[in-house]
């Protein structure tokens, strides 16, 4: 609005208060243009001249005229009328006056405002030399024009300038209207909605439509309200499991500790049993709290890792010794299948806890047939780990899920102890590591959870030069969820 003012502004004072000034010093350059169009063409035929000195008078409604040095007239075209001073200038007084000035002037044109009281008329005239005449003596060109705006014109451009205005401003009030409507309405509804989200309505949906910035901005809010949904229904379940998974060990602790007491404690293979029961609960308290602290020092971006050379095969024999009585005892069919040795450089405290949390989780949803394999292929500048269990896997909706911090599968709740922290925790590892991992499954056949380590480069060097065949590997084959195939 306040520019189509400024615009109207302009306009009026342009064409009130600046037209007749302007008009004034547009006609005084036609009539220079008109004076040198003719006093050029004075050797020219006198038809010609004629029809020249009639269409520049015309045009530009002047009166025009040749003189003798007496002032007499030798050709003359009137289209003012009588509205001419010259023309009623009976005894040629005036230009006669006019000449001698033209001569003392000594210039090329001499040019002067005369006044028409009669009309209250400004005229201006202008006086140039003409060439010679037959007798030799000089001929000069007269031209006189009103320098006055005619009423009418300007009349009708004032009258003009009056609807232009109206219809200006209204037009700049509707478009503005529109425009801020247009403009503002999504922004106000994003931020009705932004306000209803901070207030804790987590079903409230950005959907504001218009322009692409404001779609832009509603759906990048859409997904950061989906990802603080999700975090926050998740914390809401971590909260939830958490503390039914320390309540309850806590009791069995408290039971089993009371029963000690109270009753098994002369018995020696009671008190065992019972004392075992509560070693073990504490074992879950304790992994509970520490995957808690792994997840929390992951979260406040504090994870150093501790990189040094060590060997794969020596690292997964040792890991598998911690399975022996589990072996034993519960019939789990858990074996590593190596491959040849490789030096492999990594943060070895990490790396072992990713296999643990792998193997655990096999153990764990590896369903009643117990055969986990812990399978080491050597690639071309990796060692890849995979552990594969003939569990019930993991259906494809939840397989992108099984990463995702305090993500659980429904069925396992109540029977297995976890936090859904486990995997989250691994793909952190490997991320700061810069390792490929990923996971493939399918439903009710079983699951390969895998990740690669790179070779160290003292040992590419060494595995070039020594067994060239060992170039022609095959590609790992592609997985359903990966982070980095
Ligand atoms: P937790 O095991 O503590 O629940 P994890 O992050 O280790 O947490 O695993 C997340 C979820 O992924 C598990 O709850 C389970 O549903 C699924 N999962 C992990 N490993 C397997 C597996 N080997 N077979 C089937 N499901 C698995």
């Amino acid at each position: 609005m306040i520019f189509t003012l400024l615009i109207l502004l302009l306009l009026w004072v342009f064409q009130y208060f600046f037209i007749e000034n302007y008009y004034r010093s547009a006609k005084k350059r036609d009539m220079a243009v008109a004076a040198s169009r003719i006093s050029s063409n004075s050797d020219m035929d006198k038809d010609d001249l004629e029809k020249l000195v009639y269409e520049t008078a015309f045009k530009n409604a002047m009166n025009v005229k040749i003189v003798d040095k007496f002032g007499n007239e030798i050709f003359k075209e009137n289209n003012m009328g009588s509205l001419s001073l010259l023309a009623q200038d009976k005894f040629g007084t005036t230009t006669f006056d006019l000449i001698g000035k033209y001569t003392e002037s000594g210039g090329q044109t001499y040019s002067e405002v005369i006044s028409n009281d009669y009309f209250k008329m400004k005229e201006l005239v202008l006086v140039t030399s003409f060439g010679l005449d037959t007798d030799g003596t000089e001929r000069y060109l007269i031209i006189e024009a009103s320098i006055e705006p005619l009423a009418s014109t300007t009349k009708i451009i004032r009258e003009q300038l009056i609807y232009i205005s109206i219809i200006l401003f209204e037009l700049a009030f509707i478009v503005t209207m529109i425009i801020s409507r247009r403009l503002s309405k999504p922004i106000a509804d994003i931020t009705k909605t932004a306000k209803d989200f901070g207030a804790g309505d987590y079903d409230v949906s950005f959907n504001a439509k218009g322009y692409a910035e404001v779609e832009e901005l509603s759906n990048v809010l859409e997904n950061a309200k989906d990802e603080i949904k999700k975090v926050t229904d998740l914390r809401k379940e971590l909260i939830a499991n958490v503390s039914h998974d320390l309540r309850t060990p806590l009791t069995m602790v408290k039971a089993y500790a009371e029963m000690i007491r109270d009753l098994s404690g002369d018995n020696p293979v009671k008190r065992e049993e019972h004392l075992k029961v509560i070693i073990d609960e504490s074992d879950r308290l304790s992994n509970l709290v520490n995957d808690l602290l792994a997840i929390s020092r992951i979260e406040s971006g504090n994870m150093e890792l501790n990189k040094q050379n060590f060997s794969i095969v020596e690292k997964l024999n040792d890991c598998m010794t911690r399975y022996k009585l589990l072996i034993e005892q519960e019939g789990y069919d858990i074996q590593y299948i190596p491959d040849e040795d490789r030096e492999v450089y990594a943060d070895m405290e990490k790396i072992d806890q990713v296999i643990y949390n792998f193997i655990n989780n096999a153990i764990n949803y590896s369903g009643e047939e117990k055969i986990i394999r812990v399978v080491q292929k050597n690639m071309h500048d990796c060692v890849r780990i995979e552990v594969v269990d003939n569990g019930q896997g993991i259906s494809k909706e939840l397989l992108p899920k099984v990463f995702d911090r305090y993500y659980r599968g429904e069925k396992y709740k109540r029977d297995v102890v976890g936090t859904g922290l486990g995997l989250s925790i691994c793909k952190e590892i490997l991320k700061k590591h810069d390792f490929a991992f990923g996971v493939q499954s399918t439903e009710g056949v079983g699951s390969t959870f895998w990740f690669e380590i790179p070779i160290t480069p003292e040992e590419k060097k060494h595995k070039k030069s020594s067994v060239k065949e060992k170039n022609k590997e095959k590609k790992p084959p592609t997985e359903q969820v990966s982070d980095k195939t």
